[in-house]
């Protein structure tokens, strides 16, 4: 199966076509790693940056984790396992994303972190190579204009955990080409993810709709209403959530979800969209859920304990 994708281009009179082979990932944290995984499963080569060679080891700990556990579920042989892990290279340093065709910025979720990964990046980059950024919230159309290519810009919002969600949500900015919209709507397909598109507003379709039931589940807890047990029981049991908000809110990263919510009220300037100060708390003291086990959930032990 031809694994790479043509896209083609008009720029001016002559047309250009990209043949998506290289994908760069930048960061290597939960999504950004799981993008490499699944990249690098459906054939693409991939490099992957982070900040430290520390966060990258962790990266490629938690690809390799998530691979073994596909082959003992044989969804994947140890061979085709194997290959992807080649497929792989990490470092530190931006020129290595000098051959990629298509970059995906997943560093945290932060405006200035992202703004100032993209004026790294573009020098470094192919004239014709695309970017996307996986932000979670973060208007595309300010993102795109601090490159040098608006229009080979948009947003690619992976869902977590990467190798095992479906969807992934396609954000134009105001600038964004037809040709690169259309580009990565096929390599997501390539990838085995069903595309649905988003208007560029705040926190897109998904987490618009996520993090203020979220928050509101926080809020309960803030003010007493339910245990975190009870919270989440109840919306698992009485609505068939496969998980309660507040472990999901663990799963997905509290500073993550506090960054979210920050973007959605200031973004919409609807005080619905307050961040409950619970959350700004937890987040204050470093209890950002499962990536530093604890949050809503104590995760030092062999099952999770609530915190409250
Ligand atoms: P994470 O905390 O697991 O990983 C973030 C990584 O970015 C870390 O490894 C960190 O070292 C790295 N990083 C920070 N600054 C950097 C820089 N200047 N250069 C390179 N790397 C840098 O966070 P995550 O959950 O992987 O989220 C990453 C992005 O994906 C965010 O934009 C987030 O909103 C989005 N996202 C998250 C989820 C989720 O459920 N967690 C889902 C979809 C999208």
């Amino acid at each position: 199966m031809d694994k790479h994708v043509t896209a083609a281009f008009d720029s001016e009179e002559k047309t250009m076509s990209i043949n998506i082979k290289k994908i760069g990932v930048i960061g290597a944290g939960q999504m950004g790693s799981g993008i490499a995984h699944v990249c690098a499963q459906a054939g693409y080569d991939v490099h992957m940056l982070d900040i430290s060679e520390d966060a990258i080891a962790a990266g490629m700990d938690k690809i390799k984790k998530g691979m073994a556990r596909q082959v003992s579920r044989s969804e994947l042989s140890e061979a085709d396992a194997d290959a992807a892990m080649k497929h792989i290279t990490t470092g530190t340093d931006y020129a290595g994303f000098g051959d990629c065709d298509f970059v995906v910025e997943a560093a945290s979720e932060d405006e200035d972190v992202k703004k100032a990964i993209l004026k790294q990046l573009c020098p470094v980059l192919r004239e014709d190579a695309l970017i996307a950024s996986n932000t979670s919230s973060i208007s595309i159309t300010r993102l795109g204009a601090q490159t040098d290519r608006p229009g080979k810009f948009l947003g690619m919002h992976f869902m977590n955990p990467v190798p095992r969600m479906e969807l992934v949500e396609l954000i134009r900015g105001i600038a964004t080409d037809e040709d690169t919209y259309s580009a990565i709507r096929e390599l997501a397909a390539k990838l085995g993810k069903k595309s649905v598109n988003a208007e560029d507003f705040p926190a897109f379709i998904v987490n618009r709709i996520l993090l203020p039931m979220i928050n509101e589940a926080v809020y309960t807890l803030y003010e007493g209403v339910g245990s975190v047990e009870a919270i989440d029981t109840s919306m698992k049991l009485g609505t068939h959530h496969p998980m309660g908000p507040l472990e999901l809110a663990d799963f997905i990263g509290l500073d993550t979800c506090l960054a979210v919510m920050h973007v959605l009220h200031d973004g919409l300037a609807d005080t619905k969209y307050r961040p409950c100060p619970l959350l700004v708390k937890y987040v204050e003291a470093g209890w950002l859920g499962r990536k530093t086990g604890r949050g809503f959930y104590d995760y030092s032990g062999d099952v999770p304990v609530p915190t409250r």
